[in-house]
C-alpha cells in the first residue's frame, strides 16, 4: 500500500500503522484462525483500521463494497466507506485479496482438523486410538475410573476364523463399547485386542462391565469373553493405567471372563508394599489380600472399631479366616489391612463382589508405604 494513499485522508492520524502494515497484520492473524467467527472478526477489524465501517448486506448502499465478510457465520456483512474517500480506496485495494486469503486459511484449518481427527481414530473399530486416549488420560481427575479390558484367548479366534474374522470380533467389541458408555465416558482401543475405558466422575464400573458383558454376549460373532482390571484414578492418576493393567492380569490368572479391582500396591511402580511371602509363613490359610485404610486420629480403640466394622463386611464371605492390621509408626492414621482366605477360589469370589468394591472405594489412595518390619501389629479377629 503506497504512502500517498495514506496521506490523502490523513489516515496517519487515525492509525499509526501504514495500510500495508495493517493488511499484513490482518493476513498474519489469519494464520491462527480456528473458525469462521475468527476470520470475520479479523475482517471487521481490518475494515475499521482502514477507516471504513461494516454493515449488514441487507442495508448495502452505494458506499458499500459487494464482498461478504461473514464467511458463512451469521448474517452477511459488507465493508463500506463514502465513494471517492481514501478509506474507500483502501478498502477496494485491500479487502478482495484479504478475503481470498481468509478463505484459504479457513480451508487449511478444515483440512488440519480432518487430519487431527483421522490421527485420533482407530480405523478398525472407529474408537479413539491410543494417542487420543493418552490425551484423555492427561485430563484424568481423582474420581475418574480407568478400566483396562482384554479379549480372552483372542489368538484362538485368529487361528480358527482367520485374521478377517478376528477383525470382525474387534470391530464388534468397538460397537458394543460405544453402545455401553455414557456421553461423559470414553472408550478407546489401546492396541491389539486391548481396550481402555475412562469412566468420568462417580460411576459404577462393576455395573458398566456387567452391562457390557450382556451386550457383548448378545452381539459377539463368536463366543469370546473379556477380562478387565479397574482402577480408581484417586491421587495417583499417573499410575491408574498401570494399576488397571495389573488388576486385569490378575483377572486373567484367576480364570478369565471376569474383572478385578486394582489393589493398593498395584498403583505403585516401585513394587508392592507387602508381598504375600512376607506374611504367609505365619499363617496356615492362603494369603490373599492387603489394603490400606486411614483411621482419623488413630488410637487403638478407634482402630479396633474401624476394623471390626470392616470385618463385618468381610467375614460373611466363604473361606475368610482372619484380618490383621499393621500400623506404620510414622503415620498415626494409616494402617495396612491383611486378610486371608482358605482358597484362591473363595478369594476370587470376594474380589468380584460388591463388598470388595465398596471397601476399596473407602480406601484412600494416599501414600501409605508401610515397611512391614517397622509395623505394630493388631490382631483383630481370627476364626
Ligand atoms: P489372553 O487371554 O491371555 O489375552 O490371550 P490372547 O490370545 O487374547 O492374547 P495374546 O496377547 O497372546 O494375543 C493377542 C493376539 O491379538 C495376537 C495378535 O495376533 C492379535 N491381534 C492384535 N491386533 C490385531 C488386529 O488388529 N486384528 C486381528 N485380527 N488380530 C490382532
Ligand atoms: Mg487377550
Ligand atoms: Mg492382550
Amino acid at each position: 500500500m503506497d504512502r500517498a494513499a495514506l496521506e490523502i485522508a490523513g489516515e496517519r492520524r487515525r492509525s499509526p500503522l501504514a495500510p500495508a502494515e495493517v493488511l499484513m497484520g490482518a493476513t498474519r492473524a489469519l494464520f491462527w484462525v480456528e473458525s469462521a467467527t475468527d476470520a470475520k472478526l479479523i475482517a471487521v477489524n481490518l475494515v475499521s483500521a482502514l477507516g471504513g465501517s461494516v454493515v449488514p448486506s441487507s442495508r448495502m448502499d452505494g458506499d458499500a463494497l459487494p464482498v461478504d465478510l461473514s464467511f458463512g457465520q451469521g448474517e452477511p456483512v459488507v465493508p463500506c466507506a463514502p465513494t471517492n474517500s481514501a478509506a474507500r480506496m483502501l478498502l477496494e485495494r485491500c479487502m478482495p485479496s484479504f478475503i481470498v486469503d481468509a478463505h484459504r486459511a479457513l480451508e487449511l484449518r478444515t483440512r488440519m482438523d480432518r487430519l487431527v481427527e483421522a490421527a485420533s481414530v482407530d480405523t478398525l473399530t472407529g474408537l479413539p486410538n491410543r494417542r487420543a486416549m493418552g490425551r484423555a488420560l492427561g485430563r484424568l481427575k481423582a474420581d475418574d475410573v480407568v478400566i483396562m479390558l482384554d479379549l480372552d484367548h483372542f489368538k484362538r479366534v485368529n487361528d480358527t476364523l482367520g485374521h478377517a474374522g478376528g477383525d470382525q470380533v474387534l470391530s464388534g467389541l468397538g460397537r458394543a463399547l460405544q453402545a455401553t458408555v455414557r456421553g461423559t465416558d470414553l472408550a478407546g482401543r489401546f492396541g491389539g485386542e486391548e481396550f481402555l475405558i475412562v469412566l468420568s466422575g462417580t460411576s459404577d464400573p462393576d455395573a458398566f462391565l456387567r452391562r457390557l458383558r450382556v451386550i457383548w454376549s448378545a452381539v459377539r460373532p463368536s463366543p469370546i469373553t473379556f477380562s478387565a482390571g479397574i482402577a480408581l484414578a484417586g491421587e495417583k492418576v499417573n499410575q491408574a493405567v498401570g494399576a488397571a493393567d495389573q488388576a486385569m492380569y490378575r483377572a486373567k490368572e484367576s480364570g478369565r471372563d471376569q474383572w478385578a479391582w486394582a489393589l493398593p500396591d498395584e498403583y505403585s511402580s516401585q513394587g508392592p508394599i507387602l508381598r504375600p511371602s512376607s506374611v504367609a509363613p505365619e499363617q496356615d490359610g492362603a494369603f490373599v489380600a492387603f489394603s490400606q485404610i486411614h483411621v482419623p486420629e488413630g488410637g487403638a480403640g478407634q482402630v479396633e472399631t474401624a476394623f471390626r466394622e470392616r470385618l463385618g463386611a468381610v467375614e460373611k464371605w466363604p473361606g475368610f479366616r482372619s484380618l490383621e492390621v499393621w500400623s506404620d509408626g510414622a503415620d498415626p492414621t494409616g494402617y495396612a489391612m491383611v486378610s486371608w482366605w482358605d482358597s484362591a477360589a473363595d478369594f476370587s469370589s470376594y474380589m468380584r463382589s460388591d463388598d470388595h468394591r465398596r471397601s476399596h472405594q473407602r480406601i484412600p489412595t494416599g501414600d501409605l508405604r508401610p515397611r512391614a518390619r517397622e509395623f505394630r501389629r493388631y490382631r483383630v479377629v481370627a476364626r
